[in-house]
């Protein structure tokens, strides 16, 4: 009995195992389809100054619309980073992203800066500098005006490499942030050797920022170190007033979220941007 009972355990597990295997490769399929036939889309979220009340960058998102509904993209992110997909996708998004960056520019949105999320994959990628540096020069978009949103993850996989193409990147004049900041595990040391602008707090400790003195205390925490540090400081995920209250007291410059605006297709942003012209950046 205990044998047969192994067995067929045996032979479920391998089911499933295979079931999850093909579900990955037919939606790792369906994405190369999609991305073909050009039928991903950008959004983009607007983050606001709140010490003056301005509009002052968009983070770039990707987004998958299909019959069925999107696809979040914590669904097929990591299996476009698996397949390799993640730097044509990439190159696709950057472009894309610059383009936008440079129609707002041109309508007087001067000082916007578009953000874009950078995979690990593709940062480790040889031709990642030249990538960027091409999308800058076929949009025509000034650098100052594009960031990349790197994580911790990126900055552990080989230090002395990672630290030269920072500083590259940096001295072309583009923007460097660290995204979802607290969540990773790599030393607080990286901060003082990389050229990085700004810290984007990870939506986790907002959440519950005003009900959780923990929560609270890691975030002031955090503004502190960056304001100390010269950096600047975005809080992610701010969905109530009353995050955004909290904020300001702390010091904080940026928010991001649900609370000041989800992330928009194009039309919309246009027609928020169109609306919010008294949060326009003086020129
Ligand atoms: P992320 O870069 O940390 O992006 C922030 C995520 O939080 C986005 O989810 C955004 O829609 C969501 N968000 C913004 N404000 C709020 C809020 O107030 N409340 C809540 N609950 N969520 C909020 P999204 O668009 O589903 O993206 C998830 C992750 O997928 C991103 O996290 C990023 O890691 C990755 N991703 C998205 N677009 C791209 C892309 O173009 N390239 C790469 N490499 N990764 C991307
Ligand atoms: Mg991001
Ligand atoms: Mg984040
Ligand atoms: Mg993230």
């Amino acid at each position: 009995h205990a044998i047969s009972t192994e067995h067929s355990s045996l032979i479920i597990y391998s089911h499933s195992l295979g079931d999850a295997i093909s579900k990955e490769l037919a939606i790792t399929e369906q994405l190369r389809i999609a991305i073909n036939n050009k039928e991903l889309e950008l959004y983009f979220q607007p983050q606001l100054n709140i010490q003056n009340n301005t509009i002052v960058g968009l983070e770039t998102l990707i987004r998958w619309p299909t019959e069925n509904g999107f696809i979040p993209p914590v669904e097929f992110i990591p299996l476009a980073e698996k397949s390799g997909l993640i730097i044509p996708l990439g190159e696709w998004i950057a472009i894309n992203a610059c383009k936008q960056a440079k129609y707002l520019i041109d309508q007087g949105y001067k000082d916007i800066v578009v953000a874009i999320n950078i995979s690990p994959q593709q940062f480790q990628h040889p031709d990642f500098y030249n990538m960027i540096v091409g999308a800058l020069a076929f949009t025509k978009v000034p650098a100052h005006n594009i960031e990349l949103e790197i994580t911790e993850g990126v900055i552990m996989y080989n230090e002395a490499d990672t630290i030269d193409l920072l500083h590259k990147l940096k001295a072309v004049g583009l923007m460097l942030s660290i995204d979802d900041f607290g969540t990773g595990y790599s030393s607080l040391s990286y901060l003082k050797q990389f050229p990085i602008d700004k810290l984007k707090i990870d939506q986790s400790f907002i959440f519950n920022i005003n009900t959780d003195a923990a929560d609270k205390a890691i975030v002031n925490t955090v503004v502190d170190l960056g304001k100390n540090l010269g950096l600047t400081l975005i809080a992610e995920g701010v969905e109530e007033s009353e995050h955004l209250d909290i904020l300001k007291k702390m010091g904080c410059q940026e928010i991001q979220g649900y609370y000041f605006s989800r992330p928009l297709p194009v039309l919309q942003l246009h027609e928020f941007l169109q609306n919010n012209q008294d949060l326009k950046e003086l020129a």
